[in-house]
């Protein structure tokens, strides 16, 4: 395709608020298990005669986070009014969502600028039920979860631009938790090339949204060089198709017929609301990389890795406070997020409990020569999910496994590695091997070998 074309990008980015409950109840918000229909409550369900509790401060707080991060002015001074935005559709049990947008209000932030690209509007919204159309089924789980929607104005001039922005926004987003991790996100995309904007809906991967783009660009100079006029209209992008498809006429519709909800006052924010949650916010991933760089003096790969989550940064920031953190960078970069990665963790998960100055010790001891790094490597293995202070631990540990304490991580082995213990009963070597290796590691290899295979080969 060639390149010399007029291109508008804009897009309505639609993000799950990382709270622990919905904006109207007190229903949990972990849509993603997978049992439907187990968060509710008659509110969220839209039984007849329930009313809205107060909304959820949290998720208030989140998007006045986010509308600061996107460097938006906070409407704190104009009517925030919840609006009923009507629609009939299976998954809106009420016939109407609750939102702060539409003719009669105010939106909770505008005109900002993230990443060199203008934001027309934030605002807050519940997001509808799940509905699925080839049965019928309806999963409320997700009904009443408080949405954070982002609107661009038009300023993206090509495809790429626009992916690695909203790689970088949802990044940013993720990495403060304001938006829910791995929930993932829904865009409107809007494009005009040679005619009027056209408006795609409800995508929900930066990939399809790529394709869709991609599709719709090649579309649209394909009518306009062909002489046909390009209207506007709302489309869907279809992933098995992988083309871009009109929308029937009533997903399309945009009389929503707003009306103040008056069972909801209006959200109340003062100016020093506003000022105590700036003051609460992280550095970002951009002003910590910086500061990594040039304060810490790592490298910028190294950096890169770090920023990629908030508790990540902030452990390496206690690291550096006693140690020369670029000297033992890789402990970090490589060997700490190996062993997490291996036991299928994240250093902010809430069992996971590793602290610096535990790390800093076990460093010490290498580099005053008391521990080679081979051991510290293997003692290391043994920091998920709780660390432990390894002086205190080597005073206890000198000398060799008991038979019990042998008999004991063997057990554990077993019952963390059921398959492989399974496949070693069938006769497979290899699996033998794997788990003896695993008793070793576990004991800081003060484990007998030879009582180890003689333990296994006993309960086989
Ligand atoms: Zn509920």
């Amino acid at each position: 395709m060639e390149k010399n074309y007029p291109l508008k990008i804009g897009l309505e980015i639609h993000g799950y608020l990382n709270t622990k409950e919905k904006l109207f109840c007190r229903c949990e918000t972990d849509f993603l298990k997978k049992t439907p229909n187990i968060f509710i409550c008659p509110i969220c369900t839209g039984q007849p005669g329930s009313k809205p509790m107060l909304p959820n401060e949290e998720a208030i707080k989140k998007i006045i986070q986010i509308s600061l991060i996107l460097n938006c002015r906070i409407n704190y001074e104009g009517e925030m009014k919840w609006q009923r935005k009507h629609y009939d559709w299976p998954d809106l049990p009420k016939g109407y969502q609750d939102t702060i947008s539409g003719a009669h209000s105010t939106p909770c932030a505008e005109n900002g600028v993230f990443d060199g690209i203008r934001i027309r509007e934030c605002h807050l919204e519940e997001d509808p039920a799940q509905w699925n159309p080839e049965n019928g089924e309806i999963n409320y789980n997700r009904s009443g979860i408080p949405l954070i929607e982002i609107v661009t104005e038009p300023d993206f001039k090509s495809v790429e631009q626009t992916l690695s922005w909203l790689s970088n926004l949802i990044n940013t987003l993720s990495y403060i938790k304001v938006i829910r991790k791995n929930a993932g996100i829904k865009v409107d995309v809007n494009v005009s090339t040679y005619g009027e904007r056209i408006e795609i809906k409800n995508i929900n991967s930066l990939e399809k949204i790529k394709k869709a783009l991609e599709y719709e660009i090649k579309r649209q100079i394909e009518e306009y060089e062909n002489g046909r006029e390009i209207k506007k209209e709302t489309l869907t992008y279809d992933d098995i198709k992988g083309k871009t498809i009109k929308m029937r006429e009533k997903e399309g519709q945009t009389d929503y017929r707003f009306i103040p909800d008056p069972d909801l006052p209006s959200l109340d924010i003062s100016k020093e609301d506003i000022e105590k949650i700036k003051k609460s916010l992280p550095e970002l991933p951009s002003e910590k990389l910086k500061k990594l760089i040039d304060k810490f003096s790592l490298r910028k790969e190294d950096a890169e890795i770090l920023v990629k989550n908030l508790a990540l940064v902030e452990f390496a920031e206690e690291i550096a406070k006693k140690i020369n953190l670029p000297k033992y960078i890789s402990w970090i970069t490589i060997e700490l997020l190996r062993i997490l990665n291996y036991n299928k963790k994240t250093l902010d998960d809430e069992d996971v409990e590793i602290k610096p100055e535990h790390l800093v010790e076990l460093l010490e001891l290498v580099d005053k020569g008391e521990l080679t790094v081979l051991n510290a490597k293997q003692i290391m293995n043994n920091f998920v999910p709780k660390s432990f202070s390894v002086k205190e631990n080597m005073k206890i540990q000198l000398g060799k496994l008991s038979e019990e304490e042998t008999k004991k991580l063997v057990e554990k082995v077993i019952k963390e590695n059921k398959k492989v213990f399974v496949e070693f009963k069938e006769g497979k070597k290899e699996s033998l091997n794997f788990l003896i290796g695993q008793v070793m590691n576990l004991s800081g290899r003060r484990a007998d070998f030879k009582k180890v295979r003689e333990i296994f080969e006993k309960n086989r």
